[in-house]
């Protein structure tokens, strides 16, 4: 028997994503190891667990992690009901994780710190493809190594926000002023009421969870007198973010939009769109934004970021990667989710292949596959994960068969190419 196959294959992350990869490895008779870096499982959806997700539960289980959960006598929640992030744990996550064969297979406080081949360093090519992956991890304060015969980094985005500055660097001042600057939803009506009533807060970022916070910053407004609340967008146009309506294919995400519509139709909150932050500067106790062009949003006690995020390069500096130049995506996907090109949610099936680095055996999956790109869901992470497991069993033939229909979200980009508008997306 070669080395490489008495290794585990690593997970990074036990996310939805993460956790998974694990039950199709298993269902593949492969041995996962899946390493989280958090002290417990899904600690970025935890950070944003009291915010209801759009699309409901069927969509947000993977099959085969169904099929382990149900051995052990559990029963799915209502498949049409739209659960918050911490009920996807509660009710969902974390009982996987318990599943006996996953829970074997778990590392909780293992942060990867880096990934390499053993001995052999990212411009060594001679067998390569037969030495096994060495990762270092942290854990308990100590830097170990382990050995794996593949990995799928499942690491997620969450942890690594895009900064306030509209050209991708933090803006001016945008560092200085980081006690007054949340790069997280807040839940300003529950747990972080007391930071944002009868405050100024200023939302920066166009997507859903931006229009959450807006949604819940209005509702402290209507309890908590002197409560106000700007909302600042990069682009003119807002068609994008105020969403398809009833033309998404996912109802709750649609309504999601056209309640941000109503509340910005209703002047409630100060709009300054075509705002490019450039400086955050602070004055007499206040923040003011100011934007490239000059502009200047006054008054502001605190600044809730939600511009996306992007992927952490940095513990894959020593495999040879084939990114997307701009998303930072896997290459082969950059085309199919380019912001850019499209927004309508979909995406063509794609899978081991399109997954595939120059570097055999390594794969990133899960929201961390899209790089920068928005309108990742969950249920495309299970299918990649479905596809790779397929592929390191040795099972091309299932691993090529990709399918994936995923809810559009009934709102095309204002500049659909020919090129998505020929596949019939944004068409
Ligand atoms: C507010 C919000 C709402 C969303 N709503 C929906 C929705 O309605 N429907 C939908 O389908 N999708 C939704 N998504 C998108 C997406 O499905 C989720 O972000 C999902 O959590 C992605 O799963 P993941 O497993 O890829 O990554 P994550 O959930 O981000 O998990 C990554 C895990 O990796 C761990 N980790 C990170 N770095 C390391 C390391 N170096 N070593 C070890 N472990 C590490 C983290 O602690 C974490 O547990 C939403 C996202 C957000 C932010």
């Amino acid at each position: 028997m070669d080395k490489q196959d008495t290794l585990p294959v690593v997970v990074i992350g036990a996310g939805p994503v993460g956790l998974a990869a694990a039950a199709h490895l298993l269902a593949r008779g492969l041995e996962p190891l899946v390493l989280e870096a958090a002290d417990d499982v899904a600690a970025n959806v935890r950070d944003w667990g009291h915010v209801r997700v759009f699309s409901p539960w069927q969509f947000n289980i993977d099959k085969e992690a169904r099929r382990l959960l149900e051995a052990e006598g559990w029963q799915a929640p209502n498949p049409k009901a739209l659960p918050t992030g911490a009920e996807i744990v509660e009710q969902y996550l974390r009982p996987l994780s318990r599943v006996p064969s996953i829970a074997k297979a778990l590392r909780l406080g293992h942060r990867v710190t880096a990934i390499t081949r053993l001995s052999q360093d990212k411009v060594k090519t001679a067998g390569r493809e037969a030495t096994p992956f060495l990762l270092r991890v942290l854990a308990g304060g100590k830097e170990t190594e382990l050995l794996a015969s593949a990995v799928l980094d499942a690491s997620g985005t969450w942890a690594t926000p895009n900064p306030l500055g509209a050209n991708g660097l933090p803006a001016i001042g945008e560092r200085e002023a980081a006690a007054r600057i949340a790069y997280r939803i807040p839940d300003a009506t529950g747990a972080d009421r007391a930071r944002y009533a009868g405050k100024h807060t200023a939302v920066v970022g166009a997507g859903h969870s931006a229009a959450n916070t807006l949604l819940d910053l209005a509702r402290l407004a209507e309890e908590v007198p002197g409560t106000r609340l700007s909302w600042v967008v990069r682009s003119g146009d807002l068609d994008r973010a105020f969403g398809g309506g009833e033309a998404d294919g996912l109802a709750a995400r649609g309504a999601l939009g056209t309640a941000l519509r109503r509340l910005q139709e209703s002047g409630r909150l100060e709009l300054m769109n075509g705002f490019a932050v450039a400086r955050v500067e602070q004055t007499g106790g206040k923040l003011a934004l100011v934007a490239g062009d000059g502009r200047r949003l006054e008054g502001v006690d605190e600044v809730v970021a939600l511009t996306g995020q992007r992927p952490d390069l940095s513990p894959t500096r020593e495999l040879r990667l084939r990114l997307d130049p701009w998303l930072e995506c896997t290459e082969a996907l950059g085309p199919l989710i380019d912001p850019n090109l499209h927004s309508c949610g979909t995406v063509r099936p794609h899978g081991a292949t399109e997954l595939a680095h120059p570097e055999p055996g390594f794969f990133t999956v899960g929201i961390k596959s899209y790089g920068r790109a928005p309108t990742f869901l969950m249920a495309t992470g299970y299918e990649q994960v479905r596809s790779v497991a397929a592929y390191l069993a040795g099972d091309l033939e299932a691993a090529r068969e990709v399918r994936l229909e995923l809810p559009e979200t009934g709102v095309c980009n204002s500049r659909p190419s020919p090129v998505a508008k020929a596949k019939g997306c944004c068409g």
